[in-house]
């Protein structure tokens, strides 16, 4: 009883105490410019306000899985730097290994002590140490000591864990700044394209799913996917900032006369305004049907919406109340509707609104942010919001939903912009203006970094261009390992633009053209002379180099307004796909002719998406001799032979492959669709994507199921998923015979490096290994270890 009334009168004091130290340990974390000195700061402040001699910051270095002291009090001073320990040693090192507070009475006891002489330490024999941890990647370790033999208390515990959170997000800059202040100058941009790709593999293994940031709104690092490489720098724009009228009169201050003559004035420069852009659009990515913009321009030509805002200004409403109110009426009725399509006119009634407002408010397009170095922010984008403000001087896309294979993500992949999506609270965090660092490599978001930060990345974002500049010398070189074995590298492509990068970049062919890409940005299914008008330019472009087309592949993440496909629980187990196609064997007729018309061009390849059963292969094959068979009556020139392929995405496709492969002349395996059918992992769920994994054993299993039976039945197997542009997945692939690799055009050039610096012989025989591997470490660090033999390892350590 007596002790229960000891600590309930204590707490008070005691809480107050603790948040004085919370205060303090947040002030010094929002004020922080120096890092070193605030972390010094950090531990000074901790040791006075609990009492404690001795207070140390360690930093992990996940590379070399090691500490090292990083800002100590009661420690010599002249130790920091220069102690670096195992995480196999000390009681340090038990912190991390455990992610867990470690206390020890009497440290020197303790088996795992580690002495170092030069800090003076041996005075100190009660230890407590809290990990610091963020994106639960631990960071570093914050202790505290004492000579004096004792127990530290709960409430201690309890307070050096709720430091160590704000000293995380100063650490995460921090160790970004360490790793970029160690970068040499001469270290090559080439290095720094691999260690983002390492760094891929390691954000498979450490990726958590995001919290938002515990630091205030005006410094944040957002954790997202890494959907389009590069980096880029500039102000944020945020796309979905509406204006609020709230602020403005809503009675009509100047005459009737006048006020409808702003209004119409108004009316007429969005109409303009929206010309223009469909102009822009024509010439920048002619697949985006620029009449989309059409059904704007028409309700600002609709009788019955102009006739209400004009009534509502009659009544004594100002312009922009009266808009405002016409507005909110439209869409109320639309949103009521169940029909997708008409809910979607709601969103074009908005957006309308808006513009008129801008102009009405002399705020129109010109004026808004859209000058030059500004990165987009938004929860999601459509094409042509894309493709809108593609002509800007983009420096970066950050959504906040949206997966890497998204067609937002594509589409920002062939515009080169760099992007990240699944940056969860991007909008919450991030506020217009604010400056922005997209590292479209890694998959982070810096809200208004420091100014280290900012100039590391400028230098880093240098280095890049001059890297990739490098790389184009390679462009025609072949692909091929230092034995001679040869590995064709194509590219993957939705626009016409793409075509231009793939050439660029070196691509001996398309892979995979996703035809499903021009069909989002229309208005209707593209008629067959618009097929074939487009089929055959990409054909043309790519000079006699063969072009696999895929047919639709709509469905999924992937709806056109005018499919109306009804809403589905499980989209990515629905109506999708092939599925599609064979359903409405018209559309899907009208594509294979425009392909077999187009392959009168060139040299071209035709191959269907996510074939599940021989059933569904043997329909689409018939199709396609009906298609021809049409085009021969109506003395259309056919060619006598077109290869036909198939994708092997669903895991059925894989267990029958030694039956699919006897029946088409190719296969691809869609490894995007394959990992998160195999692992059930819903590929652009920002939650579970740690789980997506391409080492997984069992896709490994597969793939090279697949790849073999290819080789058995002497068709080529190539990949086309992401996987192929992973160069940590290079050499296995390889090893496993894949004849041809197809990816973003941009990372053919890296890939292109990895071959040509390794034997096949090498490569077949990690892959002999890897294949029978039972889980996920194993295989990543039998992978690493060969890569460290090829002396590739040197790049890893670059970065951690
Ligand atoms: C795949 O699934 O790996 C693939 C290439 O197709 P998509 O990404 O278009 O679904
Ligand atoms: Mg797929």
């Amino acid at each position: 009883m007596e002790a229960t009334k000891h600590i309930a009168g204590d707490r008070g004091p005691r809480r107050r105490h603790s948040l004085r130290l919370l205060e303090d340990v947040g002030a010094i974390v929002t004020h922080a410019s120096d890092l070193h000195a605030s972390l010094q700061n950090i531990v000074e402040t901790v040791a006075e306000h609990l009492g404690m001699e001795v207070c140390s910051l360690y930093l992990y270095d996940v590379e070399k899985q090691s500490l090292i002291l990083w800002a100590t009090t009661g420690l010599a001073t002249a130790s920091v730097g220069r102690i670096s320990m195992g995480v196999d040693e000390g009681l340090t090192g038990i912190v991390i290994q455990k992610l867990e507070p470690v206390m020890a009475i009497d440290a020197m006891a303790h088996p795992r002590y580690k002495y170092f002489p030069e800090t003076g330490e041996e005075r100190y024999h009660s230890f407590l140490g809290v990990p610091i941890v963020d994106q639960r990647q631990p960071l570093g370790v914050l202790i505290v000591q004492t000579s004096r033999r004792r127990r530290f208390t709960h409430e201690e515990v309890r307070l050096l864990k709720a430091v160590a959170i704000p000293i995380a997000g100063i650490l995460a800059q921090c160790r970004l700044q360490a790793r970029l202040e160690t970068t040499e100058e001469e270290r090559l941009a080439y290095q720094q394209r691999m260690v983002a790709a390492m760094d891929r593999l390691r954000d498979y293994e450490t990726a958590a799913p995001h919290r938002p940031s515990t630091r205030p709104a005006s410094h944040a690092r957002l954790v997202g996917l890494a959907a389009s490489p590069g980096f880029g720098i500039g102000r944020a724009h945020i796309m979905d900032s509406e204006i609020n009228i709230d602020d403005l009169p809503r009675e009509r201050k100047h005459p009737l006369k006048r006020e409808m003559q702003r209004f119409h004035t108004a009316v007429a420069r969005a109409v303009d305004e929206l010309e223009r852009t469909k102009e822009r659009i024509r010439s920048t990515v002619p697949e985006i049907d620029a009449a989309m913009f059409d059904a704007q321009q028409l309700m600002l030509r609709d009788g019955s919406f102009l006739t209400r805002i004009e009534a509502l200004i009659r009544d004594g409403l100002s312009g922009e109340a009266a808009l405002q109110q016409t507005v909110n009426e439209f869409v109320e009725q639309f949103a009521g509707l169940t029909d997708t399509y008409l809910q979607d006119r709601a969103a074009d009634i908005k957006d309308i609104g808006q513009r008129v407002l801008r102009h009405l408010l002399g705020v129109g397009e010109r004026q808004r942010p859209f000058g030059s170095g500004i990165v987009l922010v938004a929860g999601g984008v459509s094409l042509s919001d894309l493709a809108m403000v593609q002509e800007q001087d983009l420096k970066g896309v950050v959504l906040a939903k949206g997966g890497v294979t998204s067609h937002a993500s594509i589409l920002a992949k062939s515009l080169e912009i760099p992007t990240v999506v699944g940056a969860e609270h991007a909008e919450e965090v991030i506020r217009e203006g604010d400056q922005l660092i997209v590292d479209g490599n890694a998959g982070v978001v810096y809200v208004n970094p420091r100014i280290e930060v900012l100039r590391e990345f400028d230098r880093l974002e240098r280095e890049y261009r001059a890297f990739n500049r490098e790389l184009e010398t390679l462009r025609d070189l072949s692909a091929e390992t230092l034995d001679g074995h040869r590995v064709r590298l194509c590219a993957n492509i939705g626009l016409l633009a793409d075509i231009h990068l793939a050439l660029m970049h070196g691509a001996e062919g398309i892979g995979l053209y996703r035809t499903e890409v021009p069909f989002l940005s229309h208005r209707d299914f593209l008629t067959e002379e618009e097929q074939v008008d487009l089929y055959r330019r990409v054909v043309q472009g790519m000079g006699g180099r063969p072009v696999t087309i895929r047919t639709l592949d709509l469905g999924a993440d992937k709806y056109p307004h005018y499919l109306h496909i009804p809403r589905e629980d499980n989209p990515f187990l629905g109506w999708r796909s092939i599925r599609i196609s064979l359903e409405l064997p018209d559309i899907f007729k009208t594509q294979l002719r425009a392909i077999l018309r187009a392959a009168a061009a060139g040299s071209l390849r035709v191959m269907f998406p996510m074939i599940s059963s021989l059933e569904e292969l043997h329909r689409a094959k018939e199709l396609l001799a009906e298609a021809r068979a049409e085009l021969r009556d109506a003395d259309e020139p056919v060619p006598d032979e077109i290869a036909v392929g198939m994708m092997i995405e669903v895991p059925s496709a894989v267990f029958l492959v030694d039956h699919f492969v006897k029946e088409v002349d190719f296969i691809s395996i869609g490894t995007n669709d394959l990992i998160q059918y195999v692992l059930a992992v819903d590929r652009n769920n920002r939650k579970v994507a740690p789980l997506y994994e391409p080492l997984h054993p069992a896709v490994i299993q597969m793939v090279a199921k697949a790849v073999r039976a290819a080789k058995a039945a002497g068709k080529p197997a190539s990949i086309c998923g992401e996987m192929a542009a992973d160069p940590v997945c290079t050499l296995l692939l390889v090893g496993l015979g894949f004849s041809d690799l197809s990816m973003g055009p941009f990372f053919i050039p890296v890939i292109k490096r990895l071959i040509r610096s390794l034997t096949f012989e090498t490569a077949r025989r990690l892959a002999d290994e890897v294949v029978n591997l039972s889980s996920v470490k194993e295989v990543k660090s039998r992978i690493f270890e060969a890569m460290r033999d090829l002396g590739m390892i040197d790049i890893m350590e670059m970065y951690h």
